[in-house]
């Protein structure tokens, strides 16, 4: 219980509320750290027999947690010790725990260079999209999606994740496609999204939008002959097309939101789009001053494909066509409230003090570096010199 009451005093409201609520929270803090207190002991002592004791003596210790939010395997992963890391997994320690800061015991490993563990501390989730494309999402870092679609033209993975993890996801895809990728497509070139190729796209023909013409070139892909037009009646710049497993794979350029070289990846027959980061579905947008040119790629989005379509995230769930229209509308929510704040003269430090977007606050729970502090930023950058753009709130 007192569990509960810590995680939820998050920081903001600690910053308006009075000292004596402050005081309460330190309290519940200082009950729970003495209930787990010897375990964590145990742990950073290195003394796995002790571990074990404890364990025996209450099995619930395996997952409690200090003021931090930190299991004690959180400290063992941070510690780079294998031997308790196995011991308390074998006595069901989740593996997927996450800190007060965010952070799962794979990080914790990550973080201090223990690659030695993330055989062990990593999970694979795999999820079957269609009969022959499976989205992989390993619990390291910042989950980023790879899809993978299997079939008589081989292995064919969208995006090869962080590079500590590289060989773990090299491991799942296997386990789908048994062998390796044949062809690897990344949607855009931050280092979550490309840092396993050089496992994962080794032999493999990489394709990505810095190589596409040399693709066409080699006539690995060949362009389109249409353009795709969304309602706001903007033209997708260039894309491209391949046959790849019995369907008609589209590489849509979408670029000025996200990182400038963003690729949307449609497999036709299969009704799935992999959005890269172009889609957080349980994060707000990642995209800095570009909230306009946002709107217009999400719009393009919502008008062009068919109601029962798939689409993948970057990082986060699956969505349907009726996520994104929810998503659109708690982004217009937001940003208009902000624009509201603008237009009384409010500055960003102004309405992140006053949590002008407490409301949504929870969107900032699964890329903790996405808050809303972040996305008052964003908007405020985005809109505060066009106030002839300000759309009304709740527009
Ligand atoms: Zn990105």
């Amino acid at each position: 219980m007192a569990y509960a009451v810590v995680f939820l005093h998050r920081r903001r409201r600690l910053k308006t509320r009075q000292p004596t609520m402050a005081l309460a929270t330190v309290a519940c803090l200082c009950v729970r750290a003495a209930w787990g207190g010897d375990i964590h002991d145990a742990v950073l002592s290195r003394d796995g027999q002790r571990v074990g004791a404890l364990l025996a003596d209450d099995p619930r210790l395996v997952d409690c947690t200090d003021n931090k939010g930190r299991t004690p395997l959180h400290l063992a992963a941070f510690r780079g010790d294998r031997d308790i890391v196995e011991l308390l997994i074998a006595r069901g320690a989740k593996r997927g725990s996450r800190d007060r800061t965010g952070r799962m015991p794979s990080d914790a490993a990550g973080v201090r260079g223990h690659d030695h563990l993330l055989d062990i501390l990593v999970e694979n989730q795999t999820v079957k999209v269609s009969d022959h494309l499976y989205q992989i999402t390993l619990s390291y870092g910042l989950r980023p999606n790879t899809v993978v679609s299997i079939g008589s033209d081989g292995v064919l993975a969208v995006d090869t994740g962080h590079d500590r993890v590289a060989r773990e996801l090299a491991r799942a895809v296997h386990a789908v496609g048994k062998g390796r990728p044949t062809h690897v497509i990344n949607t855009h070139m931050h280092h979550d999204h490309v840092g396993g190729n050089a496992v994962l796209a080794e032999g493999a023909t990489l394709i990505n939008h810095s190589t596409l013409e040399q693709c066409v070139a080699e006539g690995v892909i060949r362009k389109g002959e249409r353009p795709l037009r969304g309602k706001s009646g903007r033209v997708f710049d260039t894309w491209y097309s391949m046959r790849f497993n019995g369907e008609e794979v589209r590489l849509i350029h979408s670029p000025g939101a996200h990182s400038g070289g963003d690729l949307i990846v449609h497999f036709t027959s299969s009704g799935v789009v992999h959005m890269g980061d172009l889609l957080l579905s349980q994060s707000f947008p990642s995209v800095g001053e570009h909230v306009p040119e946002y709107r217009e790629i999400l719009d393009t989005v919502i008008d062009v494909f068919p109601p029962d379509t798939v689409f993948v995230s970057g990082h986060g769930r699956f969505s349907q066509l009726q996520d994104l229209h929810d998503y659109r509308a708690m982004l217009l929510k937001t940003i208009g409230a902000v624009n509201q704040q603008i237009k009384a003269g409010k500055s960003v430090e102004q309405m992140q003090q006053e949590d002008v977007l407490g409301e949504w606050e929870s969107w900032g729970d699964f890329l903790r570096f996405l808050n809303t502090d972040n996305w008052i930023r964003a908007i405020y950058d985005s809109y505060a010199n066009e106030t002839a753009s300000i759309p009304p709130p709740g527009a």
